[in-house]
This record gives structure tokens, C-alpha cells and sequence, in this order.
């Protein structure tokens, strides 16, 4: 593989992390819920004003405990935006669901909830949100339908910690979110995710599945006198040695945040000229919404220009990517009856959104060539 001179990401990583994860072993206590895993969830619940929040192994391990606790059925309906990665459905269509794909808005590229009047069908149980770039959703429109036909409301908040809708936080809207700790995420530990909830009737059930199906939650804290298989479940609990990294962060959440608001400030004010100049569509982001500054995404007039682009930034050692393959096009989602045409925004959006190197650890000269590769690109088509 081609090395970059800048990548498109380096995990962040501040330097605690390695003395904390030396810590966690220090107490012999390293499989889940230690002391590291009591401190991001307390964070998590005190910082979002979430009920409840569990570490989970992954974002993707968060849904499936969310596909689980809604007791989604074979036959069920979920709604999800074509727009997102597949973890976001493909945890309903492992317990049957057949999943529904909605286009997105040609502003922030969320779900777009004119859509939902149409999509919605008796057998519509649950609709999954994706607040894209983290910048969220239209949270009035979509709770007024979800709650008037009684459907479950699941946050991908993967992109959206510490977002604001109208200045309450995201992930407080749903029945439930979930937020990942890949490396490509604002916080990380390599791999992780949390399920986070806010209706109170789940969350015993969720403890449960999250450990296997069984009660021994309840046990050691002396509720029941044996523990014992009661539900469905499996093995959703990262390592209290992957709490200590993620910890480390979390402790200086807003340091991170802060650089990031200004390596996204930086792209926004560089690039603006440019971008009006050849009609390229830099991120909206509507006043009320306070976003996470998870990434920067162009989108650019067209598919050859993006792959020109590419190129051009592939020549200086600087590496973009691409991502998501409308849903309804791909191999699983035609099985299900999707095809090309079904979700246009997001079928054009995905020939030609780019997305620019950005992480915690992009110096400012770093950043500062990039914008100038990217002015100095001359768009032919
Ligand atoms: C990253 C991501 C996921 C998956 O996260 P994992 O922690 O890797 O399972 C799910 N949904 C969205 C929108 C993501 O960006």
C-alpha cells in the first residue's frame, strides 16, 4: 500500500492512555465493567444526561443489543437512511427484520423525514437514525411521527457525541442510541461502542443481554442468591483494559473537541471561496444544531471531479477517501428489493462526496497543505 505523507486518520491517542491501561492491570481486574468501564459510563450518563449508558465491544454490538431489546420479530419493518454504514440495519435484519431504505435531505444528508408518510407500513417497528457528520437529524419531525404510530426511535450516534439538537444533546431523543469507539471516531479504543439508553423499562433487560443472558448483574450485586441463564444474549462487553484507553480520553473530552472545532473551522474558511468558485457543496450545518466535528466532506459537482480530485490530492501525499454505497444498491439491500433509483439524493451524493484527512494530531502545516493542494485544483468538468 501507497504510504501518505498525510493520512486520512491517525487514531487519536494523547499519551494516558498506556499509564492507564498499565493501571487497569494493575488491579487484576481486566475483563468488563471494572473501575475504567464505571468511569466512561458515569461520564457518558452525566455528560449526555443519558439514563443509562453501557460500554459496549462496538457500535455494531450496540445495535444488535438494540435490535434485541426492541424484540424485533422476522417480518418487522425498520426504516434506516440508505446513506450509512451497514451496521446500522444489519443488526435488525439479523433478528429478520426486512430493512427499508429512506433517501436522505441534499442539505445535511441525514434521513430525510418527508420520506417516513410514505415508508411507514403496519409492520414498521423501529426507524434507525444516522445524524451524518454529526449534525442531526430533523428531531422534531421525525419524534412526532415515530411516537404517533407508536414506532421505537434508534440514534446512530456513531458520529455524534456531544452533538446538540436545538441545545439538548443527541442520543436523548430515541428510545435508545449507540456510539462508536473505532478508530476512525472522535474518541477511541480501537474498537468499542456503548448502548445508551433512555427509556428506563430497558434497561434491566439490557444488562441481561449484555451478559450473555444471564442475571449475574443482579447476582453480585446481591439481588438474587444464584445467577442463571434468563434471556436471549451474548458477549457485549469490551475489556476494562479498552475502558482505561478510552478513559483517557474521555477525561479530556473537550481538548479534543476544541481541535477538532478548529482543524473543521480551518477547512470551512479555507475552502469557501474555492468551493463557490467551481459549485462544490461544502457541510451545512443549521443553526440550531451544535455538531461533534467528526469530519469534513465536500461534494463535488461530479463524479469525474471527485476522481480527478483524488488523484490530485493521491500526487501531493495526501490521502481523501469516499464513503458509503447507497444501501439500496448494494448486494444485501437488493435482496431485499432494493435498486437503483429507489433513493436518488443518496445515490448521487455517494458518486461524488469526498472526505478530507482529519484527526486529532493534524498539525497545522499539515492542514494548511491540504487546503492549499485542494486550492490549487483546477476542476476541468
Ligand atoms: C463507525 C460506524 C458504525 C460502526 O461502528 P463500529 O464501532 O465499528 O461497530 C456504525 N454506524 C455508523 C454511522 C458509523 O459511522
Amino acid at each position: 500500500m501507497t504510504e501518505f505523507r498525510i493520512p486520512f486518520n491517525r487514531p487519536t491517542y494523547l499519551g494516558s492512555e498506556t499509564e492507564y491501561i498499565a493501571d487497569s492491570l494493575s488491579t487484576s481486574h481486566i475483563s468488563g465493567d471494572g473501575r475504567y468501564s464505571r468511569r466512561c459510563h458515569e461520564f457518558l450518563e452525566r455528560s449526555l444526561g443519558v439514563e443509562r449508558a453501557f460500554l459496549t465491544t462496538s457500535c455494531t454490538h450496540a445495535l444488535e443489543m438494540a435490535a434485541l431489546l426492541l424484540d424485533i420479530q422476522p417480518g418487522d419493518e425498520v426504516i434506516v437512511p440508505s446513506f450509512t454504514f451497514v451496521s446500522s440495519i444489519n443488526a435488525f435484519v439479523l433478528r429478520g427484520a426486512k430493512p427499508v431504505f429512506a433517501d436522505i435531505r441534499p442539505d445535511t444528508l441525514n434521513l430525510d423525514e418527508r420520506e417516513l408518510p410514505r415508508l411507514i407500513t403496519e409492520k414498521t417497528r423501529a426507524i434507525v437514525l444516522v445524524h451524518y457528520a454529526g449534525v442531526a437529524c430533523e428531531m422534531d419531525a421525525i419524534m412526532a411521527i415515530a411516537r404517533q404510530h407508536g414506532i421505537a426511535v434508534v440514534e446512530d450516534s456513531a458520529h455524534a457525541l456531544f452533538s446538540k439538537y436545538k441545545g439538548r444533546h443527541l442520543s436523548t431523543f430515541g428510545e435508545l442510541a449507540t456510539l462508536s469507539f473505532h478508530e476512525t471516531k472522535n474518541f477511541t479504543c480501537g474498537e468499542g461502542g456503548a448502548l445508551l439508553i433512555n427509556d428506563d423499562s430497558l434497561i434491566e433487560r439490557a444488562e441481561i443481554i449484555r451478559e450473555k443472558g444471564t442475571n449475574r448483574g443482579r447476582f453480585f450485586r446481591g439481588q438474587v442468591d444464584k445467577y442463571t441463564w434468563v434471556d436471549l444474549g451474548s458477549s457485549y462487553l469490551p475489556s476494562d483494559m479498552l475502558a482505561a484507553y478510552l478513559w483517557a480520553q474521555f477525561e479530556r473530552a473537550s481538548e479534543i473537541q476544541e481541535r477538532r472545532r478548529e482543524i473543521w473551522e480551518y477547512y470551512d474558511e479555507r475552502l469557501a471561496g474555492w468551493a463557490s468558485a467551481y459549485d462544490v457543496q461544502l457541510p451545512t450545518v443549521p443553526d440550531y444544531c451544535e455538531q461533534s466535528y467528526h469530519m469534513y466532506y465536500m461534494v463535488l459537482p461530479s463524479f469525474n471531479a471527485r476522481t480527478a480530485l483524488i488523484q490530485h490530492l493521491k500526487d501531493n501525499g495526501i490521502l481523501s477517501v469516499f464513503h458509503y454505497l447507497p444501501l439500496n444498491m448494494s448486494d444485501m439491500g437488493r435482496r431485499y428489493g432494493g435498486k437503483a433509483g429507489d433513493c436518488p439524493v443518496a445515490e448521487t451524493v455517494a458518486d461524488r462526496l469526498l472526505r478530507l484527512p482529519f484527526f486529532y494530531a493534524l498539525t497545522p502545516s499539515e492542514l494548511d497543505e491540504v487546503a492549499n493542494a485542494i486550492g490549487a485544483f483546477e476542476m476541468r468538468d
